[in-house]
């Protein structure tokens, strides 16, 4: 699995202390207010396991799987829920918890969707982001890294389900889906 790996971009521990920081901005934000968490699966699963042990407020955790249509490394926009919250959202206050921002177009598709369903408000955690190839207007309220237009995986993102198990978040070879 190391071998299809190009480039480390960011370290376990690297990846550990910048959570702990999210964690921190998070619970002093949302003080007194019992947030509803949402982990945008699956790539955020990992994610939202460290982040919400760094959350020291009263929170609640729900799920949602999104689907994006597109080829295997960009997302077309059209998104499809696989797998709908367990929870209503209506008055809630609203953490979105996204592995990486690229486009922009799933994060505005939850997002509006959220809106509809009466949330109180929505924010969004993103641990990285691609600010260079977004084609909508679209900023998380809190980002872990910034990073350049490179396919990554690792820490729960995956090139057709693998890699997710890798601690660290790395740049994959473009060898690996170039020819598929
Ligand atoms: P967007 O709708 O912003 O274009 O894409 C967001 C989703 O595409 C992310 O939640 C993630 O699942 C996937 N994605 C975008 N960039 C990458 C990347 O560099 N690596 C992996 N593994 N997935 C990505």
């Amino acid at each position: 699995m190391q071998n299809d790996i190009q480039e480390v971009l960011y370290s376990e521990e690297q990846i550990q202390l910048k959570v702990r920081e999210l964690g921190a901005a998070v619970s002093r934000d949302y003080e007194g207010r019992n947030p509803l968490v949402i982990c945008v699966l699956k790539g955020a699963f990992i994610f939202m396991a460290d982040l919400s042990k760094n959350i020291t407020i009263p929170i609640e955790l729900d799920f949602m799987a999104v689907s994006s249509y597109g080829n295997s490394t960009r997302s077309s926009g059209e998104v499809r829920i696989v797998k709908d919250l367990d929870n209503s959202v209506e008055g809630r206050d609203i953490l979105i918890v996204e592995d990486i921002i690229d486009s922009g177009l799933t994060l505005s598709y939850l997002i509006d969707v959220l809106e509809r369903r009466n949330a109180k408000s929505v924010r969004v955690v993103a641990l990285f982001d691609k600010p260079g190839r977004r084609t909508v207007d679209l900023n998380a309220d809190y980002t872990g890294f910034s990073i350049p237009d490179a396919f990554v995986v690792g820490y729960g993102l995956d090139y057709a389900e693998h890699y997710r198990n890798l601690p660290y978040v790395g740049i994959l070879k473009e060898e690996i889906y170039s020819n598929r």
